[in-house]
């Protein structure tokens, strides 16, 4: 019988694994975690979803890629509505607040397996005012690696946000796991050898957690 390859870290996901939308029937219709924060912005900007969507077009892809700052693009995308960069700004904040809830058992999760010995590590596609929203200082700085879009100029599926990651990690692809919502974020990172997890809830987690021979999930 051959030795399962041991895992030594676990890498997360933020939205839809760390932090997860706060009405999940909307995912299952519409099939994207952030299309309540698109929602809330528009309801108040009072323009519609596809409006809004217009509005952010390329320049939402830039900042997430951090080829655009976050003046950048709160400039460019005011620049059509009847706000400012600071009041849009708020709006947006206010809206992924709104909209997403700390997964509490799967940042404890995170944190008891740190103390067990295991790296843990952030893999996330984040635009400046989101990252603000989402990941602020205090909830991240205890991983061991945290690697995000726009700090870092590439964003998932790119192959090589994942060899950035595991080479900060200093650990071949095979000794990670790597937990994501999204299938296509999940193929690129199987197909460096890691294992990997198609989050869907906190339990169906921790079960492939357990099956991959993590102990005390
Ligand atoms: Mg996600």
């Amino acid at each position: 019988m051959t030795k399962k390859p041991q895992i030594k870290a676990i890498i997360f996901d933020v939205g839809g694994v760390l932090f997860l939308p706060k009405n999940p029937t909307i995912i299952k219709k519409r099939g994207h975690c952030t299309l309540g924060v698109h929602q809330q912005i528009s309801n108040k900007l009072k323009i519609s979803l596809d409006q809004w969507f217009d509005l952010i077009d390329s320049i939402y892809a830039d900042s997430i890629e951090g080829r655009a700052t976050e003046k950048k693009a709160l400039s460019v995308i005011s620049r059509n509505i009847k706000t400012n960069p600071g009041k849009l700004k708020k709006i947006i904040l206010r809206a992924y607040l709104n909209n997403f809830t700390q997964n509490k058992k799967l940042y404890s999760l995170a944190f008891k397996l740190k103390k067990l010995g295991y790296k843990i590590a952030i893999l996330s596609d984040q635009w400046p005012v989101s990252q603000e929203a989402l990941m602020p200082k205090k909830l991240y700085k205890n991983f061991d690696q945290v690697i995000v879009s726009c700090n870092v100029g590439m964003r998932k599926p790119n192959p090589k946000i994942y060899r950035l990651l595991l080479k900060k990690l200093k650990l071949p692809a095979k000794n990670t796991v790597f937990i994501d919502n999204q299938t296509w974020n999940i193929k690129p990172a199987k197909k460096l050898g890691m294992k990997t997890i198609l989050f869907k809830d906190n339990k169906q987690c921790f079960r492939e957690l357990k099956k991959l021979g993590i102990k005390k999930v």
